[in-house]
């Protein structure tokens, strides 16, 4: 690395937007999760930042958990098949469940995680994700809270990373595509 890691990024979301998106997203799951206790599922890793920014405006009683999926390996075309990496440990049967996800693409990872969050007998699920490419889907899923929905670009900050790079950004950045 060098201190021209940030050379072919064009800002897409500022720190303060991403801000304003996060507490709409925390006063709707407020109004709906506040009476339940949810466990709120963080999928790793690019959702760590957003979970960690959400969970700190939900001022009730909830569990958080994480769950790690295989996706993306290196670079930014899908692997195919999604594979569970790291599993659940809390208790799924008889909770709320919102699954938080920080971009939904092709939509398989969801669809994945959704088919086998259901045979463990929830009482409710749903997926809130920072960043929705709808253009992309191949796998129909439900988002039930969505914060901004993005073009077919690849990007990276904010948690979400390129070969494991740019996830300590604060800012959303568009990777251009000689950078691939
Ligand atoms: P899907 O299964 O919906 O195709 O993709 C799910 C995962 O792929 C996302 O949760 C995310 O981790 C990764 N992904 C999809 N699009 C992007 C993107 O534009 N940038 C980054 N950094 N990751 C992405
Ligand atoms: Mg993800």
């Amino acid at each position: 690395m060098n201190t021209n890691y940030l050379d072919n990024l064009k800002i897409l979301y500022s720190r303060q937007e991403i801000e304003v998106a996060v507490a709409r997203l925390a006063a709707e799951i407020t109004r709906e999760y506040q009476a339940r206790n949810p466990l709120i599922l963080g999928v790793l890793k690019g959702s760590f930042v957003f979970m960690s920014d959400l969970v700190r405006r939900l001022d009730f009683s909830l569990e958080t958990d994480f769950v790690q999926l295989s996706s993306y390996s290196r670079g930014t075309s899908s692997a195919g098949k999604i594979k569970m990496v790291q599993d659940i440990k809390a208790t799924v049967k008889g909770r709320d469940v919102l699954v938080v996800e920080d971009i939904v693409d092709t939509g398989k990872s969801l669809a994945f995680l959704a088919d086998y969050l259901q045979k463990k007998n929830p009482e409710s699920l749903r997926f809130c994700c920072l960043l929705d490419k709808p253009s992309r889907r191949q796998v129909p899923v439900t988002v039930h809270y969505r914060g901004f929905t993005v073009p077919d670009k690849f990007v990276v900050g904010y948690g979400m990373d390129y070969a494991e790079q740019y996830r300590n950004l604060p800012d959303i950045y568009i990777l251009s595509d000689d950078k691939k």
